[in-house]
């Protein structure tokens, strides 16, 4: 008899002591310096920080897209920062989902295959009751058969987000979500992620740079100059605001030392 323990304590994705560099010698970027964190389960954390403080690289090494310099990343019972090629594949196919800025749906797809894609690529069959639950959710119903050309920017990014949630993944990480949104389709959307984490569980892990996104999260991560300096919980955008505001003028005050 085959028993499968499921580790449903601990975070869903965890970063010790993570450091970043790309490039060497004059040349050279520190992206990430001893960024550790801890990513609570069925929660939706936001990562902030102004640009080029190392949000996109977190993600990335987060996710499995990217191999850090130096520390460990991992994701439920899976240490990311161990995997090889075909580990990394299996992950980012079975435990993470993406939702990107530009959508990254394939034009060629109905909004429904476009959904249905990452599972069927897993060898997954859908759950027929969930994926009634996300279409309805947001709001796809009479817009499967279309084609992404056909369908709005916020219709494309709700397609996009149906197919994170259908695979119930591990963790759904969002990068700038509603970068390419007016603000109404960008609530829609961060309306729906936000259901997900309320309603179901899942779990969220959002760049963004704009205070309104953020307020949808849980908690609100700060990052400057590739170190986390600060965090928010329950944050509404006007404290999120105000928080960017000091880290902007830290760094330029700190820069101007530098001078
Ligand atoms: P953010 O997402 O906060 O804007 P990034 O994570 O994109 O910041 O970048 C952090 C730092 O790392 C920046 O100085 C950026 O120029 C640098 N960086 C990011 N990606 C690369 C890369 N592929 N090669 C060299 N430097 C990079």
């Amino acid at each position: 008899m085959r028993v499968t323990v499921t580790t449903a304590a601990g975070p869903a994705a965890r970063a010790v002591d993570v450091w970043k560099v790309y490039g060497s010698g004059e040349a050279q970027v520190i992206a990430l310096r001893g960024v550790s964190v801890d990513l609570a389960r069925g929660r939706f954390t936001a990562i902030m920080g102004p640009s080029g403080s190392g949000k996109s690289t977190l993600m990335h090494c987060l996710a499995g897209l990217d191999n850090v310099t130096r520390g460990t990343i991992t994701i439920g019972d899976t240490t990311v920062t161990g995997l090889g090629d075909a580990g990394l594949t299996r992950l980012r196919r079975d435990k993470v989902g993406f939702v990107f800025q530009q959508f990254n749906l394939l034009p060629t797809l109905t909004a429904e295959e476009n959904i249905l894609l990452p599972l069927a690529i897993a060898g997954r069959k859908p759950d027929p009751t969930w994926f009634d639950t996300v279409i309805d959710t947001v709001g796809l119903r009479d817009r499967l058969h279309h084609r992404p050309a056909q369908l709005s920017g916020g219709q494309q990014q709700r397609v996009a987000c149906a197919r994170a949630l259908v695979a119930r993944p591990e963790v759904i990480f969002a990068d700038e979500p509603t970068g390419n949104l007016d603000s109404h389709a960008g609530a829609d959307v961060l309306g729906f992620l936000r259901n997900s984490v309320r309603d179901h569980g899942q779990t969220i892990v959002m760049v963004t740079h704009d205070p309104v996104a953020a307020s949808y999260a849980d908690r609100v991560v700060f990052l400057a100059d590739g170190q986390i300096v600060d965090e928010l919980h329950d944050p509404d955008a006007e404290a999120v605001l105000d928080r960017l505001k000091n880290l902007d003028v830290t760094a330029v005050t700190e820069g101007a030392e530098g001078v």
